[in-house]
């Protein structure tokens, strides 16, 4: 096993083997609760070697399709197995290396288990159906089969979930894969690929590979062996992995960014809607896709709402997320950081009103770390850009509308289309709003972030582009069908 300490330098995984770069140079992952911690080292690979972690996944594709569906679910129980053994060490390691909480942290761990075993599970459910044939005498049968060799591409926001919800799936189903994690996270993924790797997988089934996106991972998109890409990330980036699989003609399935509302209609509980907007938009210093970020209330109860919000918001402790006590941590980078103070800026210059946080924390209590605190503006307007664009950090813009016909309308007021909710006691409003809104993930009276692994997951517009993640859905990613006909 790999030591579990921290500045340890983490390997590559290819072909069964930890392996350094042949460039022989690493990168630093730093902590955003203070900027001289290293957190880790990880290899800064080249393409020479994302070619030798394909090859392998190339070589492996043949016996690990062979092996079969059951057998493939009993190591996805090993590896669940071991990683819960291990949510502590790992739970630590994110929240030192991205900023979450550690019982976020904890908790998410947790349910990469809980997917591993979901996963795990698929081994011995159905992959095809009997199709009834015009011929009587004769047999015909879906049967799914896997794809090949697929790329993952993942973000820093879930350094543990993503992965795993993309590599549980992917294997299960018989692909090899090839997964280059977020440099800002990689630290933390190394030690899930450690669990993956005590588990007893062939040669080249799973290749792990660090190293910059634009290399390792624009690396991954254009490699000819690469037979599918999984990627979550940003836009600008997922538009890349659209194009490029497009030209190649390969399957891609790419989760981008949101800009989630919640509407709060007059007759909503206040109590209610309050805390689930705190959470959905402060949790995890608002870095999660799914975050609140625009909150629509009808005017009736928008004086009051705003009040309550303000006063709860303004209870939010914020600092080292390794400190009990603490609700909210940094941003998970100084980039991050970078574009949150300038979106405040922004949304002071539009002319929203900043009605509490924007605040920078700094001083010694703080060492240098990336710290805002909740920030909230009122009179928000939907032209502005901080009502537009995905900030990814701990702001929300309030907007006050006539009715709920309006909100809906600013709701759907955006390129994206991930998450939205709604609180209302109206039933009238429930179904205008789940037939009206256009989002993947419609929430009534809950708050927009939160998904559960055995439901679907994904965007509508701007959002994502492919067939859904989680549950039964990734099944129509990591598979093809073949349709049999047997005549006797
Ligand atoms: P990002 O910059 O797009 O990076 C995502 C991954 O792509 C990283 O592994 C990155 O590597 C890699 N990458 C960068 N440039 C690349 C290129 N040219 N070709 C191929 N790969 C490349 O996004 P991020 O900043 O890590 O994550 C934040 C974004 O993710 C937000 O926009 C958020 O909304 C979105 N997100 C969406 C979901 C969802 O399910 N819809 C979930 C979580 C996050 P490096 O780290 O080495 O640059
Ligand atoms: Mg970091």
């Amino acid at each position: 096993m790999v030591s579990i300490t921290k500045d340890a330098t983490f390997k590559n995984y290819i072909n069964n083997e930890w392996k350094e770069s042949d460039s022989t140079k690493v990168l630093e992952s730093i902590s955003p609760m203070n900027k001289s911690e290293v957190v880790g080292h990880i290899q800064n690979s080249t393409l020479e070697d994302l070619d030798k972690a394909v090859q392998a996944a190339h070589n492996a594709k043949e016996n690990w399709r062979k092996i079969g569906q059951h057998a493939r679910g009993q190591i996805l129980f090993k590896v669940a197995n071991i990683l819960e053994s291990r949510i502590d060490d790992i739970a630590e390691t994110m929240t030192r290396e991205m900023g979450k909480t550690l019982p976020e942290a904890k908790g998410e761990t947790a349910r990469g288990v809980a997917i591993l075993r979901y996963y795990a599970g698929e081994g011995v459910r159905k992959n095809g159906d009997v199709i009834p044939s015009s011929d009587n005498e004769a047999l015909m049968f879906t049967k799914r089969v896997p794809i090949g060799v697929v790329g993952i591409v993942t973000p820093w926001n879930f350094p543990v979930a993503i992965p795993v919800w993309k590599l549980a799936p992917a294997l299960v189903y018989g692909n090899t894969v090839v997964f280059k994690p977020a440099t800002e996270a990689a630290v933390t993924a190394a030690k899930v690929i450690e669990c993956f790797s005590e588990a007893g997988f062939p040669e080249g089934v799973l290749n792990f590979i660090t190293g910059s996106g634009s290399i390792v991972g624009q690396g991954i998109i254009e490699h000819p062996q690469v037979n599918a890409i999984t990627f979550t990330g940003s836009e600008a980036v997922g538009k890349v992995v659209s194009k490029s699989a497009a030209e190649r003609g390969i399957k891609s399935q790419v989760e981008m960014g949101g800009k989630n509302p919640v509407i709060v209609a007059k007759d909503a509980d206040l109590d209610k809607s309050v805390e689930a907007v705190i959470s959905g938009a402060f949790r995890s210093t608002g870095q999660k896709c799914t975050a609140t970020s625009k909150v629509i209330v009808e005017a009736a109860i928008y004086e009051a709402f705003k009040e309550k919000l303000v006063q709860e918001t303004e209870k939010i402790t914020v600092g080292n997320s390794l400190n009990e006590g603490i609700w909210m941590g940094p941003c998970a980078s100084e980039s991050q950081f970078n574009t949150v103070k300038s979106y405040i800026e922004i949304g002071k210059e539009e002319g929203a009103q900043l009605i509490t946080g924007g605040e920078v924390l700094q001083g010694k209590e703080y060492d240098n770390g990336f710290y805002i605190t909740p920030t909230i503006f009122a009179n928000a307007k939907l032209d502005m850009r901080i009502v537009q664009e995905e900030i990814f950090g701990p702001v929300i813009a309030l907007i006050e509308v006539a009715d709920i016909q309006e909100a809906i309308q600013a709701a759907n007021n955006t390129k994206y289309g991930l998450s939205a909710s709604i609180f209302t006691s109206n039933i009238g409003s429930f179904l205008k709003f789940a037939d009206e809104i256009e989002a993947g993930l419609v929430r009534i009276n809950a708050e927009s972030a939160g998904v559960e692994l055995q439901a679907p997951f994904g965007g509508m517009k701007g959002s994502g582009v492919g067939s859904r993640e989680q549950g039964e859905a990734a099944q129509e990613f990591y598979t093809e069908f073949k349709t049999i006909l047997i005549k006797g």
